[in-house]
């Protein structure tokens, strides 16, 4: 990983399971969660005491069509990359031609495929991806740049009506930090580094880069700066959009390079343009992205609030505060009622006095009126810096707090949710065993309109599960907080009938979502990219005008359609 080490092999870049999410070896339990089967009964009419979940696909019952990449372009890309280097096998062809989105998810593990890719090339430099991409338009083939291929947008898989051979680039090889400078704060990163190798380089150096999205463990810098992703963090170290400051993009007639400087007028934001391009403008080599110290005191502390409106006064007045928190976070009632259901059975003696500890104040909260599920809301904050600095921060939100009617937990609970925060996705691929959809939508949202379009979206999704006469589970947190709003993060349990109409089952519920979004003035997506999946409602987001403008941009400069093609317009 750093310079010395010798890079990864294709086989040995990080991957997920072929068919879910993650390590092969890690799966979500419920046995050990004694409210997580009650919930699951009564919200979902899920019964585990007699559900019986499906086995583990496996590939070796799936026909897999063969690879149609023609033997001299074989030949072309094994010397470009190194023999190695070039994998054509079923299990590689099947895991990058699909992403981690639900219906991608029902894609992979059906079978039957329709269009898989038919190779996939692991560069290790820069020279070698334009060596590739000079490959790929002089035979009119198509490319997809791929990082963790966790995106949830439909950004990695191929459009099936495509005829020409695909070629999946990916970039887990190009892993290293190449240099920080340390007066600046700025270090140069290859873009296919994961979010764990990244932070372990920086960390060694005292440097962190501050982004943590929930798919940290199996997404990648470029794929973060291609789908304009969020971290849990940004409150503090900004969007990804806010910590790259410099980019080298390889595109069909050369090299692009952002200078990274703090400001800048260099007429339109080409740097913005390429943030969030999919792929579509080139291949994002390197990454100069904006690093900072590690703090030496950092510190989760859980609040309470009574209800929703409440917690997002509280939340709003933090916004406007002088605090700088690292992160702010509130779940709603029912979001709040699932992280309950998600505690473990306590087996230690501290574990059973703070359960007894939980019960009293519950009881005591329920004394004063609270509706303890359901209704109240749990809400995290993270201070970091030095001592005096985080306690200080605390002392004010505590106030803060306190004024919106909430009360401070402690730093007990908030150390729990930061060290499980990766786990939940593993959840996905539990429910799937037993015939349930989990699934995420989010937007941005004012802080003027947020309780409006809140309670919409609930709206929405139940009107949905009423008309088809099922249950459905809802729940939602409000995080990545700005001066003037804030992100809403919608989740949705629905179980479905059949193999058959499990997609369109999914999209009635999902599309009443995101339909809710844009008929409230909201926008399509916060941080979770537009591919296939969100592109329906591009134009109602940005003006059938300014998608016009996009695909221009996108025609412009890849006449040929060789780059992702389909993807975001
Ligand atoms: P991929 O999925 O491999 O690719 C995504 C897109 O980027 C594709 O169009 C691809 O062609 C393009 N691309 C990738 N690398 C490059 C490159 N080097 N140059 C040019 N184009 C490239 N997103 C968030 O922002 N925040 C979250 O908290 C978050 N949580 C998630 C949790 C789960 C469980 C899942 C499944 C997804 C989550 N996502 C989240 C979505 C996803 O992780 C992000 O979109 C992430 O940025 C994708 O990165 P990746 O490396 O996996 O990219």
């Amino acid at each position: 990983m750093s310079a010395g080490t010798a890079r990864p092999t294709a086989r040995e870049v990080r991957r997920h399971k072929w068919w879910g999410w993650g390590q092969d070896d890690v799966a979500f339990r419920h046995d050990n969660k004694p409210a997580f089967a009650p919930l699951a009964r009564d919200k979902i009419s899920l019964d585990l005491a007699t559900s019986v979940p499906d086995p583990d696909p496996d590939l070796s019952l799936l026909e897999v069509p063969p690879s149609g990449l023609p033997e001299a372009v074989r030949e072309q890309l094994a010397s470009a990359v190194g023999e190695d280097n070039l994998l054509l096998e079923d299990e590689f062809r099947v895991l990058h031609s699909f992403g981690r989105s639900l219906p991608d998810l029902v894609r992979v593990r059906a079978g039957g495929y329709e269009r898989l890719v038919d190779a996939v090339v692991y560069p290790a430099s820069e020279d070698e991806i334009e060596a590739v991409l000079r490959i790929v338009l002089d035979h009119d083939l198509v490319l997809i740049p791929y990082g963790g291929g966790s995106c949830i947008s439909g950004s990695v898989t191929p459009d099936p009506a495509e005829r020409r051979p695909v070629i999946t680039l990916n970039m887990g090889r190009l892993d290293r930090v190449v240099d920080i400078d340390e007066t600046a704060g700025l270090a140069r990163v290859e873009a296919g580094v994961y979010g764990p190798d990244l932070e372990e380089q920086l960390q060694e150096r005292g440097w962190t880069m501050g982004h943590f999205p929930d798919s940290f463990t199996y997404s990648t810098l470029g794929g973060w700066a291609a789908t304009r992703s969020s971290g849990m963090q940004s409150d503090k170290y900004g969007d990804i959009e806010d910590i790259v400051r410099g980019l080298r993009v390889v595109h069909p007639r050369g090299v692009i390079s952002t200078k990274a400087i703090p400001g800048r007028d260099s007429g339109p934001s080409l740097h913005e343009l390429l943030l969030g391009s999919e792929g579509r403008l080139g291949i994002i080599s390197e990454c100069t992205v904006q690093v900072h110290r590690v703090a030496s005191v950092r510190q989760v502390i859980a609040y309470m609030y009574p209800d929703w409106e409440h917690g997002i006064r509280g939340m709003h007045a933090i916004a406007r505060s002088e605090v700088s928190p690292t992160f702010t976070r509130l779940s709603d009632g029912p979001e709040t009622e699932f992280s309950l259901a998600m505690v473990k059975e306590p087996t230690s003696t501290k574990g059973k006095v703070a359960a007894k500890v939980q019960d009293t104040l519950f009881a005591y909260l329920r004394s004063k009126g609270w509706q303890t599920q359901g209704e109240m809301c749990i809400s995290y904050v993270c201070f970091e810096g030095t001592k005096e600095h985080v306690e200080r921060e605390k002392s004010i939100v505590k106030k803060i707090v306190s004024r919106n009617g909430g009360i401070t937990l402690g730093s007990g609970p908030g150390a729990i949710y930061d060290q499980k925060k990766f786990d939940t996705p593993y959840l996905r691929d539990f429910l799937m065993s037993h015939q349930v959809f989990g699934d995420v939508c989010d937007t941005g949202a004012t802080w003027s309109r947020i309780n409006e379009i809140h309670s919409r979206v609930y709206d929405a999704f139940h009107a949905q599960r009423r008309e088809v006469g099922k249950p459905g589970f809802m729940f939602c947190h409000m995080s990545h907080s700005y001066h003037a709003g804030a992100c809403l993060y919608f989740t949705f349990a629905i179980p479905y009938e059949s193999e058959e109409t499990a997609l369109e089952e999914y999209y009635g519920a999902k599309r009443r979502v995101q339909q809710a979004f844009v008929d409230h003035g909201s926008t399509v997506s916060h941080h979770h990219a537009v591919g296939t999946e969100h592109q329906p409602w591009i134009e109602e987001d940005i003006t059938s005008l300014g998608a016009d403008v996009i695909r221009g941009v996108f025609a412009q400069n890849d006449p040929g359609r060789n780059l992702n093609p389909g993807k975001i317009v």
